[in-house]
């Protein structure tokens, strides 16, 4: 606990605006708001910085392909990024963009002040080149001829470039590393890189490129572009105000950064090339750097290919924000990967949300209405029970700092349902029910509420970083205002003689097939809006394209584990085919069966639940009724339709 108010800095990576940020790319955010909310609470005068890194090849290449410009590509998924950031409650005092201007400018000194001091210097760069990591490689860097970094194909290219002297700093960086052991969090990834990168020597790095022109101009040469990690880096300094001719207010309060957050796959670049950059312009290092894992998806990797994307939006649609912020936080250990899905997801919302913490708070709030219309007073008449209680919650409070001193959030949630437990347990064991027949156990029956009470408030302070709303929640419904973590180092500061509010549900249980279900439909809906956006791209004047003939429907089953497919076989006289299509709302298999359709037969072929869907049936309406187009009398099957 700090006396006057110390500085806390604290930054998230910036997020990179190729594309929507699934819930893996959230958690680092709201993660880092934990962190901030915090340190808030422990007295920091906390500046908490976030934002977008827009630049480079890729988001050119996006950017054409989308035919917009790179500016309104990056407008558009940095508006994305910072609305689900928004949506989470990320309480960042900055949101900072790469395409700033005042950050460009800067960017554009930073470059120019290295190369006129020496640290930059022009050369050819002759090698491999991976267009998505914007990387060079050496022939024996390439692992099977891919990218070492992302596996994909390289392209072998020479070109005019800048180079950044890491070479010259290499001692001075590895003596820094060695005398301040806690600058990297985890241990193992600091040894990895250090045996990996530093020791057998720091190549220079090439920090322009010139075959695209997405990016911050180099100010002397302008065919150049600043290498992405060069602009990206900078953030956490041109954020705060720094140039050269002013630092600004912000930067000389704030800097150095107290807490860099990143993920594990960038840590060689905050670890090597940002403290060089900081050095080669006389500025202090940033004091630690916490590289946190990876989000799965059950055991895999998320990834749109792999079609097991999840997103915080959708998770905040079907459970709520602090659902979807517990969740993530205490699903990813300490420098570890965690694991996402649906069903665990639902299971631990039923069990520890809103069985142990939401019946916690309901039960003890109804019985203070109950049998004291609400007051609650603690009498003093103490027991045994109530000294085991006092005890945890006082061991709870200085574990739980401890963990979130350590950054070890998932442990730190650990401890607060330690405490939830406990005090159900409480319930059980003084049984006010019992109490409250008994005449002459009234005083006692006071005593035992205002424990549970002053519990619970205890747990509303530790869970105000973790679940805000919530710990809002929790205070309304006790009435109280003592929220510092200072009150919570003594049991007792809830006052004496409050009226606590109405109960009402913490979390409503959630019915896990309906769930299911409901996450199951909202899929087979994306995927029938995928098929409808491929017919959209014929136009009439490709019509003729189209090829048109006239089947009939032989054989329609469901397919297995959806509510909407039918696997049907269709005669086209000359062959037969196998369709799926979503008509089970529409149609029964009888009725389906000898129908003469009109199926799209040159469509492109589809997996649809695994199952080759080769064509597609010609239908009308939407919503509720939706019909077949159907051909009458005796048309020959497989005739053309024109
Ligand atoms: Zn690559």
């Amino acid at each position: 606990m700090c006396d006057k108010k110390e500085k806390y800095y604290i930054t998230t990576a910036i997020a990179y605006t190729s594309k929507k940020p699934h819930i893996g790319n959230t958690y680092e955010a709201i993660f880092t708001d934990a962190i901030a909310r915090y340190k808030r609470m422990q007295g920091y005068d906390v500046f908490f910085m976030t934002g977008t890194d827009e630049h480079g090849q890729k988001i050119q290449e996006l950017a054409e392909k989308a035919k917009i410009s790179p500016k309104q590509y990056v407008d558009n998924i940095a508006g994305e990024i910072k609305s689900i950031w928004d949506l989470v409650g990320t309480s960042y005092d900055k949101f900072i963009r790469t395409t700033d201007n005042y950050h460009e400018e800067t960017v554009k000194k930073i470059f120019k002040k290295l190369y006129e001091q020496g640290d930059i210097y022009k050369g050819f760069y002759e090698g491999w080149y991976c267009t998505p990591c914007e990387s060079f490689f050496t022939e024996t860097q390439l692992v099977d001829n891919k990218c070492p970094d992302c596996g994909r194909d390289v392209i072998y290219s020479k070109e005019e470039a800048y180079f950044l002297k890491l070479s010259k700093y290499q001692d001075r960086l590895l003596k820094y590393i060695e005398e301040n052991p806690d600058f990297v969090r985890p241990e193992s990834r600091k040894k990895e890189i250090i045996n990996n990168f530093i020791k057998p020597g720091l190549q220079d790095l090439c920090v322009s490129r010139s075959s695209f022109t997405w990016g911050i101009p180099v100010d002397f040469d302008p065919k150049h572009v600043t290498y992405v990690w060069i602009d990206a880096l900078s953030n956490y300094i041109t954020g705060l105000g720094y140039t050269f001719d002013n630092k600004g207010k912000n930067y000389l309060k704030y800097w150095p950064a107290d807490l860099h957050v990143i993920g594990k796959d960038i840590l060689r670049f905050h670890m090597i090339y940002w403290p060089i950059m900081l050095m080669a312009l006389g500025e202090p290092l940033p004091k630690h750097i916490y590289a946190h894992g990876w989000m799965l998806f059950g055991q895999d990797k998320m990834s749109k290919s792999r079609g097991n994307v999840i997103y915080a939006d959708d998770l905040v649609k079907l459970f709520g924000v602090d659902a979807t912020r517990f969740y993530s936080l205490s699903e990813m250990p300490f420098a570890q990967d965690g694991s996402i899905t649906y069903e665990s997801f639902i299971s631990r919302y039923n069990s520890e949300l809103a069985n142990t913490l939401g019946n916690l708070v309901n039960r003890t709030v109804a019985m203070c209405n109950k049998y004291f219309e609400g007051i609650v007073i603690n009498k003093n008449i103490v027991q045994d029970v109530d000294k085991q209680l006092i005890a945890l919650a006082k061991t709870s409070v200085e574990n739980y700092n401890k963990k979130m001193e350590e950054l070890k959030v998932q442990e730190a949630i650990h401890e607060i349902w330690e405490l939830v437990r406990r005090s159900n347990k409480y319930i059980d064991e003084t049984m006010p029910w019992v109490l409250a027949k008994d005449e002459t156990k009234q005083d006692r029956l006071n005593t035992v509420l205002y424990n549970l009470i002053e519990t619970i408030r205890i747990i509303a302070v530790m869970l105000a970083p973790i679940m805000p709303a919530t710990s809002e929640n929790i205070f309304k419904q006790i009435n109280s205002d003592e929220k510092t973590l200072d009150s919570i180092n003594t049991f007792g500061k809830y006052a004496s003689n409050t009226k606590v509010q109405k109960a009402s549900p913490l979390f409503e249980r959630i019915d896990e097939v309906k769930k299911l279900e409901e996450i199951e439909k909202s899929k087979e809906v994306e995927t029938v809006e995928k098929e409808q956006e491929k017919t959209n791209l014929i136009s009439i004047d490709e019509l003729d394209k189209v090829k048109l003939n006239v089947g009939k429907i032989l054989e329609a089953r469901r397919v297995e584990g959806t509510n909407k497919l039918y696997c049907l076989t269709i005669d086209l006289g000359t062959e037969k085919r196998t369709i799926v299509s979503g008509l089970v709302p529409y149609y029964t298999e009888e009725e389906l069966i000898n129908k003469k359709v009109i199926v799209v037969t040159n469509l492109k072929p589809a997996k649809l639940r695994g199952i080759d869907s080769n064509g597609m049936l010609l239908a009308a309406g939407d919503g509720d009724i939706v019909k077949l187009i159907t051909v009458d009398g005796d048309v020959e099957l497989g005739a053309k339709v024109h």
